[in-house]
């Protein structure tokens, strides 16, 4: 019988620790969300997260500009906020709108209070293996595989997805561990060939279904970090959990697998932002 990675519990252990931490001290720490723009995922998103501060502590502060706003006021309102000594960690809330440069944006965010890991310098600190603020979902992978106890040193893992989201971020973690790691993306030739001889299979494509029991080893853990909706416009990961749930060891659901864990990682991160402690 497969385990099942129960995301939304090894995600509350976690937010538990944070809370009690919180309580002792004297100022609540503080996230600050820029939201551009009214995408309909984005808000839902920034509700979760608004959500699981209140449950640990931490204030989470939405700063909403409209879609048509310029480039500059955006990155006016990341200048204040950097100089707030009363904010600990910002993001912004992506996608953006079209006309606005994310990169640019993104990097206008000071480096202590990049809770989301996304700064060209946080980016680099990881993949020169010092890293500061890891960016959220591939941490909370790691953390995952940590609680689950799955011995990462010489394991054949493959990548799905490569983002600097996701999957390259997470490429690094896993090298980091001694893994031995194949990143795959959309121009990856005989995918299945290369999935199906992973002792480690992580999948971050945003395709609903698409592993099916063909692409996965026997045995396999297999990590789906995909969000999206079936046919019957139910939410789906990447994996097709019903058909390979017969052939692999462990495999984490949609909801409650990957999802839980990206917020836990965002609250960790601000905390330590409020700390000044960054190495992870
Ligand atoms: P991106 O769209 O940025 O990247 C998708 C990656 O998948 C690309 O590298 C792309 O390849 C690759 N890809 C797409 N189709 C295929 C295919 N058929 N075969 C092989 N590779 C393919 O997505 P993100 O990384 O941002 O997100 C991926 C998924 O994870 C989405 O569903 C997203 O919603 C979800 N997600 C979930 C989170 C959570 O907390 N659970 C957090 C973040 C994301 P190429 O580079 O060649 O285009």
């Amino acid at each position: 019988m497969a385990q099942i990675i129960k995301g939304d519990q090894i995600a509350k252990t976690i937010t538990d620790k944070i809370k009690e931490e919180v309580e002792k001290l004297d100022k609540k720490p503080n996230l600050s969300v820029i939201l551009v723009g009214e995408d309909f995922a984005s808000e839902a998103y920034v509700r979760g997260k608004i959500k699981a501060g209140s449950r640990v502590g931490i204030e989470v502060d939405v700063i909403r500009f409209p879609a048509d706003t310029k480039e500059a006021q955006v990155i006016e309102a990341i200048k204040i906020l950097n100089n707030d000594h009363d904010v600990n960690g910002i993001i912004v809330q992506l996608p953006l709108p079209d006309h606005l440069d994310v990169v640019k944006i993104v990097n206008e965010v000071s480096v202590e209070k990049d809770v989301d890991g996304f700064t060209y310098y946080n980016a680099g600190r990881l993949f020169r293996g010092e890293p500061l603020l890891n960016p959220c979902t591939p941490q909370g992978i790691m953390y995952m595989l940590e609680a689950m106890e799955v011995e990462l040193e010489g394991i054949n893992a493959v990548v799905v997805g490569r983002s600097n989201l996701v999957g390259l971020p997470l490429s690094r973690m896993l090298t980091e561990k001694d893994a031995t790691v194949t990143l795959c993306h959309s121009k990856t030739k005989d995918l299945k060939s290369i999935t199906a001889q992973a002792d480690l299979l992580i999948v971050a494509i945003g395709q609903s279904k698409f592993i099916n029991n063909e692409y996965v080893k026997d045995g396999a853990i297999v990590i789906d970090v995909g969000i999206s909706r079936d046919e019957n416009n139910k939410l789906s990961g990447d994996v097709d959990f019903d058909q390979v749930i017969d052939r692999v060891s462990m495999i984490s659901p949609v909801p409650k697998g990957v999802g839980p864990m990206t917020i836990a990682m965002l609250l960790q991160n601000t905390l330590r932002a409020y700390k000044g402690e960054f190495c992870g």
